[in-house]
């Protein structure tokens, strides 16, 4: 089939308007990712290109090659910047200046002396150096999507090789002075290839855009967003829905007297005072805990593979750590103590929630006791076993619980 250089310039203009169009929407909606914003330009300027080489192919001047060529490998430029933002670890400013400069001198500074050969072995070569260089660039962070960012390396890699062989056929041709387009099958290859490589990058540019704003969305949805802590969704997510295995400890806090703190400091000092705890309980456990905010001044921690006496040491060094901190506010300095109930689940089979209201029982009676205290209990001894206390356990209930025969022995300084 004879490729019509006419057509796939057209393909390239309308395709990438369109694609200008979608980008800037993306950035509208998200101004955040500026990458959206860099691509729409860099998409303009592929559009430029294409029409200025459409019309050049026709009517071939010095200085039109000169912009048709300079638009490309700007626009190529413009591309490497946003994989860049894209990736998020700083641009590299300096280098890609250079980079910039070099490029415009070894382009327009044939052109201007009237070596359009030259010029056009410049751009081509420039123009698969920069794609290499974006496709690494890519490449470098394929983890957060790797099967978009693969296809999307694949294409780079497609184009610059494209490019790269215009280059080579070029220099093979070793025509330094032209005066038209050049016509070999190596330019109808890259044409062909860049049409499809950059219908394609620019759609899967487009869906890494969705995909990292819903990642984004799912993670501010499972996030407190006073403290980053997991929220109340978030820790159900991760433990409902399967029995809660043996080892594990949950402790539920909740700060002492905290409306006080409010009615005399204020909110914002209350919020300070509620950041500080969160603080001090990321600290607490191992990688794999899950420390949750559950509303207001409640938090719980979720331990793994612990004993009992590792849960109930924990939540007393979380105690003693938050009543030593001072949070600094108009009126003086502020302290605040926390109490806690701690269940340890010692054999499988309890629902999260019914461990989490067994935690929360425990919770509630360190409050009756007077505050700053740790209530300890355990699940795990099923309903009609007798415990090694000789009291009968339900799922879900206190042990010892007041009322059941037996008071909730405290932990003390653990
Ligand atoms: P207790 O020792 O019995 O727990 O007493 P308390 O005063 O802490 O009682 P309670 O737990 O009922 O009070 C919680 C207060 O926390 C009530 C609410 O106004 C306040 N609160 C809830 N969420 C926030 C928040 O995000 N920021 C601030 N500053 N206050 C909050
Ligand atoms: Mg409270
Ligand atoms: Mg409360």
């Amino acid at each position: 089939m004879p490729i019509d250089e006419n057509s796939l310039l057209l393909a390239i203009g309308f395709c990438g308007l369109g694609l200008a169009v979608t980008f800037f929407a993306s950035w509208l909606s998200a101004r955040q990712e500026r990458f959206t914003l860099t691509w729409t330009l860099a998409v303009l300027l592929i559009v430029t290109n294409a029409f200025a080489y459409g019309t050049y192919v026709r009517w071939p001047s010095l200085g039109l090659g000169a912009f048709a060529f300079g638009a490309l490998v700007a626009s190529f430029l413009l591309v490497l910047l946003a994989a860049y933002q894209y990736r998020g670890r700083g641009v590299p400013r300096s280098g890609l200046a250079v980079t910039a400069a070099i490029g415009g001198v070894a382009v327009l500074g044939p052109f201007a002396t009237g070596h359009d050969g030259l010029g056009m072995m410049a751009a081509n070569a420039t123009s698969s150096f920069l794609l290499a260089r974006t496709m690494l660039v890519y490449w470098s962070c394929r983890r957060e999507a790797p099967i978009p960012i693969t296809g999307m390396v694949a294409l780079y890699a497609a184009t610059s090789l494209a490019f790269a062989l215009c280059a080579s056929v070029l220099v093979f041709e070793g025509e330094l002075v032209r005066g038209a387009a050049p016509k070999n099958w190596a330019e109808d290859l890259s044409l062909f290839v860049y049409t499809i490589g950059l219908t394609g990058i620019g759609a899967l540019s487009l869906s890494l855009n969705q995909w990292r704003l819903a990642r984004a969305n799912r993670r501010d949805a499972l996030t407190d967003a006073l403290t980053g802590l997991l929220n109340r969704r978030a820790l159900f997510d991760r433990h409902d829905g399967r029995p809660v295995p043996a080892g594990t400890g949950v402790v539920v806090f909740d700060i002492d007297r905290f409306k006080r703190v409010n009615d005399r400091h204020g909110h914002a000092v209350g919020d300070d005072v509620i950041r500080r705890f969160a603080a001090v309980l990321v600290h607490a456990g191992q990688p794999g805990d899950s420390a949750a905010r559950l509303g207001g001044e409640e938090f719980a921690l979720v331990l793994q593979r612990v004993s009992e006496a590792d849960a109930g040491g924990i939540a007393q060094r979380v105690r003693h750590a938050f009543a030593a901190e001072t949070i600094l506010s108009a009126e003086g300095p502020v302290r605040c103590t926390v109490s806690a109930g701690v269940v340890f689940v010692d054999e499988p089979g309890y629902s999260f929630d019914s461990v989490l209201s067994l935690a929360d029982d425990a919770l509630y009676s360190a409050k009756r006791e007077g505050r700053d205290r740790v209530v300890r209990t355990a699940m795990g001894r099923p309903a009609n076993k007798e415990s090694s206390n000789g009291n009968a356990y339900r799922p879900g209930q206190l042990a010892g619980f007041p009322g059941q025969g037996q008071r909730p022995h405290e932990v003390r300084g653990l």
